[in-house]
C-alpha cells in the first residue's frame, strides 16, 4: 500500500509539474478555452454535418470549446434561444450558422442584435446567416452584419477568392488566392459603415466583384463574416476552415497585428474531419434567392 500511495503522490506530483510547465510557456496565464455558442439551423443546408465540420475544425485550429443550438429546418421559425436579450451573456463568441429568411418579427430580431451589443459578445457569421431575417421591416441585422444582401447568384462553380486586404490579421498564413471547390455567390447589394472587405470573388451575372469575407463593428461589437459555405465541400477546405477560425480568434482579441495567436489560444493541431454516422441534411438546393 505505501508503495502504491507512494507512486500515486509521484504522479500528481509529475502532473503539477507539466501542468506548471505548460502555464509558464503560455507566459504565466491561467488560459481557459474560448466559450463558444453555434446558432445552426433553417433552409436548404446540410447542418447536422456543418456543425461537425465547423466544430471539430476549428477546435483544431483555435482553443475553442462548443455549445450548439440547433434549430428547426423551417425558414420562418423563431428558435427559444433568441427569447431574452441577454442570451448571448456569458458566451465569448457567438457563431451563426443559420438560414431563416422567412422571419418577419421585428421585436425578434431586434432581440437577437440586442443580445451581441447589451453584453458586448462577437459574432461570426456564416453564409445564410446573411440572408436571414430579410423578410423583417428592420435593417438592424443588416448592420450587425455590415453588409445587405438579399439574393444569390445562379450557378454553383468554383469562386475565385482574391484577398483584398493580405497584411490583415486574419489572412496571415492564407494564399492571396485560391478557389473553393463549389460555390454560391451571395450578392452583396450594400455595405455599412465600418465594414472592411477582406476578400472578394467575382460575380458572371452581376458582372463585379462582391465582398465574401470582411469584418465589421457595430455599437463596439467585433463582427467576422463570411458568405463562402453553401456546400460542405467547401466547408471542409484547408482555406475556409483556417479563415472561419481565425475569425474567431480575431472577433475574441486573441490575434496579434501580426496574426499571431495569444499563448495558450492555439488549436489541438490539423487531422481529418470524422462524421461517421451523422445523416445528412438537405444539401444541393439553392438558398431561395427572393424572398
Ligand atoms: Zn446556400
Amino acid at each position: 500500500m505505501r508503495i502504491q500511495s507512494g507512486r500515486i503522490n509521484v504522479l500528481v506530483l509529475l502532473a503539477m509539474v507539466t501542468q506548471a510547465t505548460q502555464l509558464l510557456a503560455q507566459g504565466g496565464e491561467s488560459v481557459r478555452p474560448l466559450r463558444a455558442l453555434m446558432i445552426a439551423g433553417g433552409c436548404c443546408h446540410d447542418y447536422p454535418k456543418q456543425n461537425e465540420i465547423i466544430k471539430q475544425g476549428v477546435s483544431q485550429r483555435a482553443n475553442v470549446q462548443w455549445e450548439l443550438f440547433h434549430g428547426g429546418t423551417d425558414r420562418d421559425r423563431t428558435l427559444p434561444i433568441y427569447q431574452t436579450e441577454d442570451w448571448a451573456q456569458g458566451y465569448d463568441i457567438i457563431v451563426h450558422n443559420e438560414c431563416y429568411g422567412g422571419v418577419t418579427d421585428v421585436n425578434y430580431v431586434q432581440r437577437i442584435v440586442k443580445g451581441h451589443t447589451k453584453h458586448q459578445v462577437p459574432a461570426v457569421v456564416i453564409h445564410c446567416s446573411m440572408h436571414s431575417y430579410r423578410a423583417a421591416r428592420t435593417d438592424e441585422w443588416r448592420k450587425l452584419l455590415g453588409v445587405t444582401s438579399k439574393r444569390h447568384e445562379p450557378g454553383g462553380g468554383p469562386l475565385q477568392v482574391i484577398g483584398r486586404q493580405l497584411e490583415h490579421p486574419i489572412l496571415q498564413g492564407t494564399p492571396p488566392q485560391w478557389k473553393t471547390p463549389f460555390g454560391e455567390l451571395y450578392v452583396i447589394e450594400k455595405t455599412w459603415p465600418n465594414m472592411t472587405t477582406l476578400a472578394t470573388a467575382y460575380g458572371t451575372q452581376t458582372q463585379q466583384d462582391h465582398p465574401v469575407i470582411w469584418v465589421n463593428e457595430f455599437e463596439g461589437v467585433r463582427l467576422f463574416g463570411t458568405t463562402l459555405g453553401h456546400h460542405n465541400e467547401t466547408m471542409l477546405t484547408d482555406e475556409w476552415l483556417d479563415i472561419v477560425s481565425r475569425g474567431i480568434l480575431w472577433a475574441c482579441g486573441k490575434l496579434d497585428d501580426d496574426g499571431n495567436i495569444a499563448a495558450g489560444f492555439q488549436g489541438s493541431g490539423k487531422a481529418p474531419i470524422l462524421l461517421p454516422g451523422i445523416a445528412a441534411g438537405p444539401q444541393g438546393e439553392p438558398t431561395p434567392a427572393e424572398q
